[in-house]
């Protein structure tokens, strides 16, 4: 049966970091990726682009590639995006039978103890974890982490077929140096940053003066 992974993020916006992560895991894992974009936080920052637009360039940065879409379902619950009730929901849909993985950066996976009811993720889902330069997963993994997942790790992309969830992989793409944070830093300050986002996510940061970019002359973009 085909692999699900689920790639969560707030992608504000995505970037080519996360296309080299997408396509990477489908690559080596034979399996079929769904973006998630998460909704919008309660409060959310004057520098930060509604869950419209921040889907809507997931969209924009994957149309056309086989093997990933964008997967709207957080975006329709009006309930924070706990990844928890996420999986327990499309559970409810797939069965228990589908493999799933939720994809992550190695950053985020190092913070996974501040998940709601973290330590319940894996019966729900494998783990395929992506490097991030500048977070090295050996030494700094929680003891409290290490113990709920070092005993879960495997190198082998078959296994993450053979069982539908419990599982942990590291993905080692080629690491790229994108961070949506530093890329907002960017654009609001005028600094070059077109050549982290495809052409097509970087006309609609323009179009729509998301983030703070100043207009480019029609034709450019
Ligand atoms: P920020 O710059 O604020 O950290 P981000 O670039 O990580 O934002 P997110 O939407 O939070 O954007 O990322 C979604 C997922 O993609 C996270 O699991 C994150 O770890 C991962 N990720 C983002 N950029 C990279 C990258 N350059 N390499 C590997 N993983 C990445």
């Amino acid at each position: 049966m085909t692999l699900r992974i689920l790639y969560g993020g707030t992608f504000d916006p995505i970037h080519n970091g996360h296309l080299v992560v997408a396509l990477h895991a489908r690559d080596a894992l034979h399996a079929e990726v769904s973006l998630l974009p998460a909704r919008d936080p309660p409060h959310k920052g004057p520098t930060s682009a509604d869950a419209a637009d921040r889907a809507r360039m997931c969209e924009l940065a994957v149309a056309g590639i086989a093997g990933i879409d964008v997967d709207e379902r957080e975006l329709r619950r009006d309930t924070p995006s706990w990844t928890i009730d996420t999986l327990r929901g499309l559970r409810g849909e797939i069965g228990d039978g589908v493999p799933l993985a939720l994809l992550v950066g190695a950053d985020s996976f190092l913070g996974l103890q501040t998940w709601k009811d973290w330590r319940a993720l894996p019966e729900f889902a494998h783990f395929v974890i992506a490097e991030r330069p500048g977070f090295d997963l050996d030494a700094a993994m929680s003891p409290e982490l290490a113990a709920a997942f070092g005993p879960r790790f495997t190198a082998s992309p078959r296994a993450l077929h053979s069982a539908s969830a419990g599982l942990a992989f590291r993905l080692r793409q080629p690491v790229t140096p994108e961070s949506a944070t530093e890329l907002r830093r960017r654009i609001a300050a005028g600094v070059p940053w077109q050549d982290w986002v495809p052409p097509e996510v970087a006309g609609y940061i323009v179009r729509n003066h998301l983030y703070g970019a100043a207009a480019i002359p029609s034709g450019h973009l």
